[in-house]
Parts: C-alpha cells; structure tokens; sequence
C-alpha cells in the first residue's frame, strides 16, 4: 500500500493541510477556537495517517461499512474518529464505542437506539443533532420546528450527551449564499445555549466544508469538516 503513496500525494496533503489551517486561524482568530475534522470516505487510511502526523486531531466518516473495514488502520492513538453521515437505525450497534460522537442524530427513533446500545456497553455516547436548515427534501437532518422535541426526548436519555448542532446547507452556485443559512444555524445554536437541559451542552457547531468552511467559521462554526480540499478530488471505487 504504502508504495502507491507517491511523494506528490502526500505533498499535496500537506500543502492543503497548511493551507485550511492558515485560513481557520485567519477567519476564526485564533487557533483553539475552531476544530478541523477531516471528512475521510474513500481516504485510504495510510494517507489519513499522514495528515495526523501533521497534526490533524478528528477524522469522519460517513459510511459504517468503510469506517469498519479501516478501522484497524487509522492511527486513532492520535486522533479521534467521529461519524458524519447519515445512520440507519440496524447499524448503529456496529459503532457504539469505537466512535467519539455521532454528528448526524434526527430522529427519535435513531437517538433511542443509540442510547440504547449505549446503555448496553455502559457508555455516554456523545451526539450532534443534524438540521435540514434549508429544508430540502429527501435530506437528513430534523427540520427546525422538530428541534425543540427533539432536545426534549434526549434530554431524558442518561446515555446520550447532546454536544450541539450539525448541517449540511444545500449545494449553492454562487459562494456566499450559503451565508443565511449559516446564520441561522448560529442563532438556532445560540438559542438552544441559552436554555438548561440535562445532558444537553452547545459546544460544537458543525458546518462548513471545502467551499465554504471559511464563511461558516465567519459566521459562528466552530467545527468544520473537510474533505477534497484536503485530500483532493474523491476517487469513488
Ligand atoms: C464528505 C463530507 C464532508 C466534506 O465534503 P467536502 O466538500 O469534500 O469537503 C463534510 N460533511 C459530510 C457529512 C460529508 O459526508
């Protein structure tokens, strides 16, 4: 494997690396205030252990078959594995525990069985609840009226850590369009802030991506997840 890593890979890798994080502290201000995680689906791993050795703390996936079968591989000495894409309820069972926190929680139904697989191996699984902010349909994420119910249900689940709010914005032509629903999202989590809920605490926010990372850390994220201007164009096999 580690022969068909050319050089001029692994260079771009590090090129982009210093690049995303230069503009992070540029946009954010300072270095602590903004999380990267990389989105890593169809990374193979010994390029994302490379982007660990320059520092990278959070990797994502998004597909539990994939994250499965890398498993063994990722350096998660140094750096901790998340899952951001959508999750269906039958395999759920299959990441409790290996992963740190969840992104991508919008119904009851997932967050019931999360809990209660959870609750099985006796642990707190830490989640983000996913919003549809642009309401887009045959999309993930609860729409933003179902958030208060939402909070409600978990709030009572012992196992479950609510950690903040996630979104995907809808693909936007035009850079800084996206902008509204950014904003929205930092006033829906500055709201939920500012209630008391058991197991529930708003530290991260999670938007932007490659296109748009930048405008999402103007506008109040303070995690974004990138992929392709990190580890280049996707290759799907
Ligand atoms: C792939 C992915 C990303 C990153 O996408 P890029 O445009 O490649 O940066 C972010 N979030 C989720 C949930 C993803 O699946």
């Amino acid at each position: 494997m580690t022969e068909k890593l050319s050089g001029e890979v692994l260079d771009s890798v590090k090129r982009n690396y210093e690049e995303i994080t230069e503009t992070l502290l540029r946009a954010a201000g300072s270095p602590d205030k903004v999380t990267l995680l990389a989105a890593t689906k169809t990374v193979e791993p010994a390029v994302i252990n490379y982007a660990i050795s320059l520092g990278l703390r959070h990797i994502g996936e998004n597909r539990v078959q994939e994250l499965l079968s890398k498993y063994d591989d990722y350096d998660l000495a140094h750096c901790d594995l998340q899952f951001i894409g959508h999750l269906q309820t039958n395999k759920v069972r299959q990441i409790i525990g290996k992963v740190s926190m969840i992104q991508s929680v919008d119904s009851v139904k997932l967050a019931k069985e999360i809990h209660a697989q959870s609750q099985k191996q006796g642990l707190i699984t830490d989640i983000l609840l996913e919003v549809n902010i642009g309401r887009e349909e045959n999309k993930s994420g609860v729409l933003t009226e179902q958030l208060d119910e939402l909070l409600e249900t978990v709030s009572a689940m012992p196992h479950l850590r609510v950690r903040g709010l996630m979104t995907i914005p809808p693909l936007c032509v035009e850079s800084g369009q996206n902008r509204k629903f950014f904003e929205k999202m930092y006033q829906l989590f500055i709201d939920i802030s500012g209630k008391t809920l058991d197991n529930v605490s708003m530290d991260y926010l999670s938007m932007g991506m490659s296109d748009d990372y930048e405008e999402a850390v103007k506008c109040g994220a303070n995690m974004v997840r990138i992929g392709s201007r990190l580890f280049g164009r996707r290759i799907y096999r």
